[in-house]
């Protein structure tokens, strides 16, 4: 298929997956020179906003990675944090989700992660990538269009949740 010879010739996209590699092969991916190796200057802001992220683990609002950096540079504002995180993500260090109504920001791991979120509890369950690939695989096959996906949220309702609601709305139809 020329689709598959395509997608390994070398390009922006080679670059990133050399980023991938690198984090995969250290504990603690040296950011900075990954930064600069890109041709950007890393900022305070930037080795801050990565710092808290670290700290805070898992999906971080942009408020929490504000009120984190502000311990350390009382100066910095929302604004310098939403940029920052724009340019992270852009970098493809940092990864962003839609949960729940909130846009949330991860350090990105080694390989792509995905997430089912139930919209009740929030129980937060892990979802193989391989069956993101099976859906990204069908989507190049019939649309030629390659789909770069790291980081997936979809929410809905946990198995608890779902018998939860089936069971108020029998509860519904008893009432005379
Ligand atoms: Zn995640
Ligand atoms: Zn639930």
């Amino acid at each position: 298929m020329p689709l598959s010879g395509r997608k390994r010739k070398a390009g922006p996209l080679a670059v990133l997956r050399i980023v991938h590699r690198f984090a995969m092969a250290h504990a603690q991916p040296d950011y900075a020179t990954l930064i600069r190796q890109q041709g950007f200057r890393v900022t305070s802001q930037r080795r801050l906003i990565l710092e808290a992220l670290r700290q805070c683990g898992g999906h971080v609002s942009p408020e929490a990675i504000y009120l984190c950096v502000r311990e350390k540079a009382a100066a910095v504002n929302r604004a310098t944090i939403y940029r920052n995180l724009d340019f992270l993500c852009q970098m493809r260090l940092v990864v962003a989700a839609q949960v729940n109504g909130h846009r949330l920001y991860e350090i990105a791991g080694a390989a792509p992660h995905h997430h089912l979120i139930c919209r009740l509890c929030g129980q937060m369950i892990d979802l193989p990538h391989r069956q993101v690939e099976a859906f990204c695989a069908t989507i190049a096959r019939q649309e030629h269009f390659s789909v770069e996906l790291e980081h997936l949220v979809l929410s809905g309702l946990c198995p608890k949740c779902q018998r939860a609601a089936l069971t108020k709305e029998n509860d519904k139809h008893m009432i005379p």
